[in-house]
């Protein structure tokens, strides 16, 4: 099969579809693979690296499109790379269909076939393709956090794991899934004072489980959300209710209780947001003061640590990657859907038609 990975240009996107190690995997086994000059130096693999895998460089991303039999990308295809896609041509990425009827009505228009990174289910259930940026987010919500508490930069001047004889930083985690989770460990490992809120009792028992003495666990209600912020240096807001908005947990009002100073993350922004005070920032500015509360709003955490997150993406993506090539070459590549239904979850448009229930349901399309 014929694969080809054009450089990100979505504004701040440094990520890319494949790192020189899948190159190598799928060249290995009897795939080519044409990669677009510079689309690694945002995770610090040049050309060479790529040449040396086993890509071919081309300079444009016009020979990919028009050329390869699969496109894999992270983020959704843009304007322009919509105009080039194709019939018969496999687009394997992100998509986040459901918010984006001008993307939906392009790529039904191409008459590609687009499995969408977010839709893949895991036989242990779960989105294992999305879950490793949750990871990421959630690791760095303390890491973005701990920085904005520095005087310099809003913050009340606390350092989360104190030293001898000053007492550490206190941490609320709100919503203790995957995103809170890896919070909570990290804040753990810097020797904070956490507090992780969640509504789901079975959750609250396996963090209760992990955790044991390192953190609190909370229910969370307002009244327990009310007393934990406001005794909290660090608030990350880390919760989903699937397929709604985020709701609003910490309220305007509640900013007058808490520490002057005290930092929110919310890393619940791409789906609105959980705290009443927040809108989503980029990483060129990514804080905002409100009533002397520093917000953290960035709604593409990842694409910042665009080396582990590649990496980590790659590690989820790339199986599927192999198994589709292997079948292609086989003469049959919807033989991968057909043995492996998480993997058919993922399948979004095909031939003209909206496949994905929940996306046609959204957008009115018949399904
Ligand atoms: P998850 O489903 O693993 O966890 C969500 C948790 O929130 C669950 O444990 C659930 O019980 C809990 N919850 C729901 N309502 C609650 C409430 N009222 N109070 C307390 N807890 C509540 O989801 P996740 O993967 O951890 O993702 C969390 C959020 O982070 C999502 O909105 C996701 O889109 C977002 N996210 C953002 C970025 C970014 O760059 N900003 C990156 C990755 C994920």
């Amino acid at each position: 099969m014929r694969i080809g990975t054009p450089r990100e240009i979505k504004n701040h996107e440094y990520r890319i579809g494949l790192t020189p190690e899948s190159v190598t995997e799928l060249v290995s086994n009897g795939h080519e693979v044409l990669v677009e000059t510079g689309g690694g130096l945002g995770i610090g693999a040049d050309d060479a690296a790529y040449v040396q895998a086993g890509a071919r460089i081309v300079d444009g991303p016009e020979e990919i499109f028009a050329s390869c039999d699969m496109v894999v990308k992270v983020k959704e295809p843009q304007a322009a790379e919509r105009a080039m896609l194709r019939e018969g041509q496999i687009l394997y990425t992100y998509l986040h269909l459901a918010p984006d009827p001008a993307q939906t009505a392009d790529l039904l228009k191409s008459g590609v076939t687009a499995i969408a990174y977010e839709t893949v289910t895991g036989p242990g259930g779960g989105l294992p393709l999305l879950k490793p940026m949750s990871q990421v987010a959630g690791r760095m919500s303390v890491q973005a956090g701990a920085t904005a508490l520095e005087k310099a930069h809003g913050g009340r001047g606390t350092l989360l794991g104190g030293v001898p004889g000053v007492a550490p930083g206190k941490v609320a985690v709100i919503g203790g899934g995957v995103v809170g989770w890896n919070a909570a460990q990290m804040a753990v490992g810097m020797g904070a004072d956490v507090t992780i809120l969640d509504r789901s009792p079975e959750q609250l028992e396996r963090l209760g489980m992990y955790f044991e003495s390192r953190a609190k666990t909370r229910f969370s209600n307002k009244a327990n959300i009310h007393e934990v912020v406001c005794d909290a240096d660090l608030v990350i807001g880390a919760v989903l209710i699937p397929g709604a908005a985020a709701p609003k947990l910490v309220s305007r009002e509640m900013l007058k209780d808490m520490k002057t100073g005290a930092v929110l993350v919310d890393v619940a922004i791409d789906q609105g947001g959980c705290f009443e005070t927040s809108h989503p920032t980029t990483h060129d500015e990514p804080t905002f003061v409100v009533d002397g509360i520093v917000h953290y709003c960035v709604a593409n955490m990842p694409g910042a640590v665009s080396r582990t997150s590649t990496y980590a993406l790659n590690n989820v993506t790339l199986p599927h990657a192999l198994r589709i090539a292997a079948a292609f070459d086989a003469g049959d590549w919807r033989g991968a859907l057909r043995s492996d239904p998480h993997l058919a979850e993922g399948l979004n448009v095909s031939a003209g038609k909206l496949t994905y229930r929940a996306v046609a349901e959204e957008l009115g399309y018949d399904f």
